[in-house]
């Protein structure tokens, strides 16, 4: 199997973290992308900041002038759902919710063609389950970016019990022509990262429940003794406390409610709150 095609149209559903950093990565690698969101200043909010990440590289000198205005041009607000219809892969990234997705799914499906690959960036669902819905479960995989997307070079390409191995492949070739490193896995609950960092993130939340020290103070020796690039803390700020925590509640319940990944009840009380982290300006630390 070979790459998508760059003549090829890829759309990305959802316009929030993730969709904007794999509409930014997709447009750099020479698609067209149209973006949806249910609310539209979202798309129009993604385009106006990848275009100013653009002129950032331009002013590095790591992208040139003429390549940003032209992968600039090639991001496009897809006018509603049914805008993607040209799509040979769409990307979704919308709230982390089995029914949402599903949902959505099931709408794509009579917008695309038969070709169209369908492809989740879940963190934690099963994409097994993702699919299950689906008329043709054979086209939907895993492309699970990581935050930030343009920064982070792995991409999880998750295989559902019905994803067809030539989709899969697809997908792993297209990562690589995006400047990505993928993995193939399986679709387990939380795939390989979300599931072995679970207990970065758990075990973090119980030392501060139990008041060992401050989050800073965790974060700080994590980083500095433990050789982690983040603390557990300013990382769960950076992914947003709402998909965090469904992420934990997804893999908890994924497990027969296995004790080790536990959600926290700090976690549900910064949602409740609407703390959400670096998005919202404020989660274990304020963000000017
Ligand atoms: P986000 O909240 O920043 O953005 C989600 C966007 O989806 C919002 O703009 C929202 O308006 C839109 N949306 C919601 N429902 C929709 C629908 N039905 N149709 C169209 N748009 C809809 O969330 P995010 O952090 O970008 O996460 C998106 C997905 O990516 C989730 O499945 C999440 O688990 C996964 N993910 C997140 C991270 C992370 O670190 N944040 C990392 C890897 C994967």
């Amino acid at each position: 199997m070979a790459a998508l095609d760059k003549a090829s149209i890829v759309a990305v559903i959802g316009s929030g973290a993730m969709g904007a950093g794999i509409a930014q990565v997709a447009a750099a690698a020479g698609h067209t992308v149209k973006l949806y969101d249910t609310r539209a200043e979202a798309v129009q909010k993604a385009i106006a900041d990848i275009a100013k990440v653009y002129q950032k590289l331009v002013d590095k000198e790591r992208m040139t002038a003429a390549d940003a205005q032209a992968a600039t041009a090639r991001l496009q607000a897809a006018d509603g759902l049914a805008g993607v219809a040209g799509a040979a892969l769409v990307v979704e990234a919308i709230v982390e919710n089995l029914d949402v997705k599903r949902s959505l799914f099931a709408d794509l499906e009579g917008i695309v063609g038969d070709d169209c690959i369908l492809a989740t960036n879940t963190s934690s669902i099963s994409v097994t389950a993702i699919a299950a819905k689906l008329r043709r479960p054979q086209r939907l995989v895993g492309m699970h970016f990581f935050n930030p997307v343009p920064l982070m070079a792995l991409v999880e390409v998750i295989s559902g019990l019905a994803t067809d191995a030539a989709v899969a492949e697809t997908v792993y070739d297209t990562s690589i022509a995006w400047g990505k490193n993928p993995v193939h896995a399986k679709s387990t609950p939380g795939f390989i990262v979300n599931r072995v960092a679970r207990p970065y993130y758990a075990e973090g939340l119980r030392l501060l429940n139990e008041q060992a020290a401050d989050a800073a103070t965790i974060d700080a020796v994590m980083r500095e003794a433990g050789g982690f690039r983040m603390g557990p803390f300013e990382l769960m700020d950076l992914i947003g406390h709402d998909v965090n925590y469904s992420v934990t509640q997804s893999v908890f319940n994924a497990y027969y409610n296995d004790p080790r990944f536990t959600p926290s009840v700090i976690q549900q009380e910064l949602v409740n709150a609407g703390f959400l982290g670096r998005k919202s300006g404020r989660g274990f630390f304020a963000y000017g």
